[in-house]
């Protein structure tokens, strides 16, 4: 079954900048690991852009600071995916300094694929559009034939990268040219909805020059913009365990950004546009925020109801939270007035199943009981780890249960960490 998902656009277009947080907090995560080392100490002064930890293990990418001041303390916070995680607490002094004068690059397809991979790593550029996965190591994939470009933002309320690919199309452009000639990639392919014409105007507008680089239009179905449907889509193909098994390299458009200002100004991933919405706000809004800013701050500027319900994330993906810091990944905030607890028993219809795109049987899993050990088996068969969290099987469930989240749980506990 195919499903289309209602709008809830924002109305209004005007991009918000917010760059006066008192105190930051920087998660220690990077994608959804926290085998993070800390480099910086109680007391310490750090720059806009110091590095004040890493990632340990196979990918050892950088956490930067977002604002010049003083490291207060280590604390707990809760992030994106709705956990808590250890947070270096830094005291903005509002100077803005940075440790060495950034240098401006003229011209950014002329870097070779070391130094490419290099300013992407450093600078920490990880996937924007929700995973977090280190954008680096994507490049370090040999015979790359296709860039693709996801444009797609499936989820209701999201426009936080329509927003950036608006007002920053000719730099987006400029900087997927420069990642195929130095990656020697044959053709880059931006995928946008079909209802977005607008968006593939402006691209229109500008391309004439960029003989490699193709817009083209996707369904508006949901979830295409999940990374194996939208391969699929746009190249007709299939693959088993990564993009890159067939030659293709996945890139969300805010991430692209990111990476233009890596090559442009050797600039780390410090900020990023988040789109702030649902019907508990009064002033619904794109965001510019650096990482580490406590939301409440921006949702008490855009002035939020009372006893609002706030989500972390879109209403498919996004996790219920009290509060939250900005990371690098979360690209939307939503308050929301819905009354949640309007559950009736599951009345065994189906829809779930029928709907979930990697064909589980999400409600078999619901009402598997786990209490012992032994009870895992019963788990596995039903292989609830291949859950790429949708939310579709909620969103569809007439008897709106929170089906999403009861298949979380047998994913994490399958994984050990139940
Ligand atoms: S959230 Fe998971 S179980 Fe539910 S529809 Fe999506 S993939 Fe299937
Ligand atoms: S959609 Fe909801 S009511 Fe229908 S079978 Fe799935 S869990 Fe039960």
């Amino acid at each position: 079954m195919k499903v289309k998902i209602d709008k809830h656009k924002l109305t209004s277009e005007e991009l918000i900048v917010y760059n006066k947080p008192k105190k930051v907090y920087i998660p220690l995560i990077s994608g959804n690991d926290t085998n993070i080392t800390i480099l910086v100490n109680k007391g310490e002064y750090v720059y806009k852009g110091s590095i004040i930890g890493k990632r340990k293990g196979d990918f050892r990418i950088p956490i930067h600071a977002s604002v010049s001041g003083t490291v207060l303390d280590f604390e707990e916070r809760t992030c994106y995916n709705g956990e808590k995680v250890k947070c270096v607490v830094i005291e903005n002094d509002f100077k803005e300094k940075i440790e060495q004068k950034l240098s401006i690059k003229k011209t950014i397809n002329q870097y070779t694929k070391e130094e490419f991979l290099n300013l992407l790593k450093e600078n920490g550029i990880v996937g924007m559009g929700g995973a977090g996965f280190p954008t680096y190591v994507k490049y370090e994939t040999k015979n790359i034939n296709t860039l693709i470009i996801n444009a797609v933002e499936c989820e209701p309320y999201i426009t936080a990268d329509y927003s950036i690919a608006k007002t920053k199309c000719e730099e987006i452009l400029e900087t997927i040219d420069a990642i195929l000639e130095i990656n020697k990639i044959n053709e880059a392919i931006i995928a946008i909805k079909k209802e977005n014409l607008e968006l593939k105007q402006i691209f229109d507008n500008f391309i004439g020059t960029y003989l490699k680089i193709k817009v083209k239009l996707v369904p508006n179905i949901y979830p295409m913009g999940w990374e194996k449907a939208l391969v699929k889509q746009v190249t007709g193909k299939d693959y088993d365990n990564y993009p890159s098994d067939i030659g293709v390299v996945v890139n969300n458009i805010s991430t692209i950004y990111a990476i233009y200002e890596a090559l442009k100004y050797n600039k780390p991933l410090i900020e990023r546009i988040i789109t702030f919405s649902g019907e508990s706000l009064e002033k619904p809004s794109n965001v510019l925020v650096k990482i580490g800013t406590p939301v409440h701050e921006i949702l008490d500027e855009l002035k939020i109801k009372p006893n609002s319900i706030i989500v972390a994330g879109g209403p498919m993906m996004g996790n219920k939270v009290e509060d939250l810091v900005v990371s690098a990944n979360l690209n939307c905030v939503l308050a929301l007035n819905d009354d949640l607890n309007m559950a009736t028993p599951c009345l065994e219809c189906g829809k779930c199943v029928s709907v979930c795109p990697v064909k589980l049987s999400p409600v078999l899993i619901m009402k598997t009981k786990y209490k012992k050990e032994k009870d895992i088996k019963k788990f596995k068969v039903l292989h609830p780890e291949q859950c790429i969290g949708c939310g579709l099987c909620s969103y569809i469930c007439p008897a709106k249960l929170f089906v999403r989240e009861r298949v979380k749980e047998a994913k994490n506990i399958i994984r050990g960490d139940k």
